[in-house]
């Protein structure tokens, strides 16, 4: 089908739709429910940083209250007077372990204890329990070298004796000038862990190593961002910071789906949102996981993708209804078309027929025009016979006559008049048998001057009743015109009583006939003095039944006869107005050409 399709321009046209048609819903299928995922993913993204945003700053700020809670409490040690005092000149420590056990409870810290400047835990706020602090050497944390310093120390990592975890605080004892030893303060932040956890958070803060000290997860705890170096694992090592066989990498790895950057961690997809803790050298990153996003995305797909299928479906079914309609529409129409070609066919053969019809009738109207004439003949023949036998029946009493007397001399110029009589009696009724003969012969010819001398022998009656006078003017000799003789008597006979009829109410009754020859045509005048035509019926003088004539005297006949036996033969007839008065017809008439005179004109050619 494909290659009957591409073999024509047309149907290539059509291909190129078909295959449209199919691609675009398809297009559409796929591309709305992917715009709509990547909008549901961007929208949802942005949520979920406004919320990782949010909850990161709270978390942030309730770490840093806890930090900040204690920060006095070095200080203030390391300014008491008892501790002064014993740090410098020695003595009671019992009085300082409670003096420090009071002020622990007070400020709600894990441990407070100062440290001589060798490092070793002098007074402890446990020094009840059996696992004190005291005499612990801890020249190894940093928050001791720094208080040695005469700063600040900041650390965190696990005790020495129980491997409790815990943010320690240090603060550098000073009497005059020189240190004397440091005051530290231990807090425990594993409750902020149970309260992130509690909420199903995925929280942690790492140090400035990548090393995870708080977590929301248990497991993630002493977990690293990445792999340590072997120079950081041995500073941790020598800090006793974290337990050692727990620091592993995490695997935390960076990964991207869609518009998202995303984190995986054992298979678990998290969008992570991190930021810097002021005051410290930690990053707190807040972790929300994806599942959700991703139910969300396909749930939107899924929807999308039905609502498109649907509408592609809809607006198939509705166009294929329409298409339906169209084409009922169609067969409709051309149900229409065949019924009004079928009226047509009918209207068709019904005009041919009544063609056929007219045709018969018009022939037939022929022959009745011809008895009409040969009617207005019968007078005239009669009168035309009346006057010969009247004048035989006189020649035939003088013959008589004449034989009684004996004069026999006398009897034959007279028998030879009687003979002339009937020879003209004969040739009156020969014309009118001619006329009134059905001429079907059109390939005839006869000569001009012949036809006319009949019609004007069977109209020289009328001529002389009416008064009319008529001029002929004809060339010599013959003129050989195609067609039937007969038929074209009729012609002149109509026009000639036509004339009569015009000239009825004239004085000076004058009937000019006139010929002669225009190339291969003879030309015919017939004109007369008449009223002339009638402008009213001049443009329809040859239709049938077109008549200025009283009704029953005028048929409207004549002329349209007159015509189509002029038409019949190959000539033509026209009519006009002369100027003086009076109407005039011309008839152009092909002339007979000879085989010899086409022979010698093809010669001479
Ligand atoms: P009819 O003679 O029965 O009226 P025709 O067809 O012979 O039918 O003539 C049609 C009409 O043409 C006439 O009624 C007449 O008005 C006009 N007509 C024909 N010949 C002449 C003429 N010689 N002069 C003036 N009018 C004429």
């Amino acid at each position: 089908m494909l290659k009957r399709l591409w073999e024509n321009g047309e149907s290539g046209a059509g291909l190129y739709k078909m295959v449209a048609g199919a691609v675009l819903p398809v297009f559409l299928l796929l591309a709305i429910p992917l715009l709509v995922a990547l909008f549901v993913q961007f929208d949802y993204i942005q949520d979920m940083e406004r919320v990782s945003d949010e909850r990161l700053t709270l978390y942030e700020s309730t770490l840093k209250l806890e930090l900040n809670k204690y920060s006095y409490l070095p200080f203030l040690i390391a300014h008491n007077g008892l501790v002064r005092k014993f740090l410098t000149e020695g003595g009671d420590s019992g009085a300082v372990n409670r003096f420090l056990e009071e002020a622990n409870h007070k400020a709600g810290s894990r441990a407070v204890y100062i440290l001589n400047p060798q490092g070793v835990v002098l007074c402890a706020s446990n020094w009840r329990q059996d696992k004190n602090f005291i005499g612990l050497d801890l020249y190894f944390r940093p928050y001791f070298k720094d208080g040695m310093k005469g700063r600040e120390g900041k650390f965190y990592g696990v005790g020495i004796t129980v491997g409790k975890p815990g943010y320690y605080m240090s603060y550098p004892v000073v009497v005059e000038d020189e240190i004397v030893g440091v005051a530290v303060t231990k807090i425990d932040l594993s409750q902020l862990q149970t309260i992130w956890q509690e909420g199903g958070e995925n929280l942690f803060v790492a140090d400035a190593n990548g090393v995870i000290i708080l977590s929301s997860r248990p497991s993630w705890k002493y977990r690293t961002l990445t792999p340590l170096s072997a120079e950081t694992l041995q500073t941790i090592h020598e800090r006793g910071q974290y337990p050692e066989p727990k620091l592993h990498w995490l695997e935390a790895r960076p990964s991207s789906i869609g518009l998202m950057d995303m984190v995986t961690i054992d298979r678990e997809h998290f969008l992570q949102t991190s930021r810097h803790i002021a005051g410290t050298d930690w990053e707190m990153s807040y972790l929300m996981g994806v599942r959700v996003l991703w139910e969300r995305t396909l749930g939107s797909v899924l929807t999308s993708f039905v609502l498109v299928g649907l509408a592609i479906l809809m607006r198939m079914f509705l166009k294929e209804r329409e298409q339906k309609q169209e084409s009922r529409r169609q067969a409709k129409e051309a149900r229409k078309i065949r019924a009004i070609n079928t009226k047509l066919a009918q209207e068709i053969e019904e005009r041919k027929r009544t063609e056929r019809e007219l045709r018969a009738a018009q022939d037939e109207l022929i022959e009745a025009g011809k008895l009409a004439a040969v009617g207005e003949m019968a007078t005239a023949v009669g009168h035309e016979l009346n006057q010969p036998l009247a004048a035989l029946k006189m020649y035939v009493a003088s013959c008589r006559l004449m034989l009684s007397r004996n004069k026999l001399d006398e009897l034959d110029p007279t028998l030879v008049k009687v003979s002339g009589i009937g020879d003209r009696m004969a040739r009156v009724t020969g014309q009118l048998k001619s006329f009134a003969r059905k001429s079907m012969d059109q390939d005839s010819e006869f000569d001009l001057r012949l036809a006319i001398d009949d019609a004007m022998t069977l109209m020289l009656h009328q001529f002389e009743v009416e008064n009319c006078l008529v001029r002929l003017t004809l060339p010599g000799g013959r003129i050989p015109v195609r067609g039937d003789c007969g038929r074209f008597e009729q012609v002149l006979i109509n026009l000639f009583r036509n004339a009569l009829d015009a000239m009825q109410d004239e004085e000076d009754k004058r009937l000019e006939i006139s010929a002669n020859q225009q190339g291969n045509f003879a030309l015919l005048y017939v004109q007369d003095t008449g009223e002339g035509i009638d402008p009213e019926v001049s443009d329809r003088l040859f239709e049938p039944f077109v008549t200025t004539k009283t009704k029953g005297v005028g048929l409207g006949l004549g002329l349209s006869i007159s015509y189509k036996i002029i038409k019949d033969m190959g000539g033509s007839i026209r009519a006009e107005n002369r100027k003086r008065g009076g109407a005039r017809f011309l008839l152009w008439l092909p002339l007979h050409i000879s085989r010899e005179q086409m022979e010698g004109e093809d010669a001479n050619g």
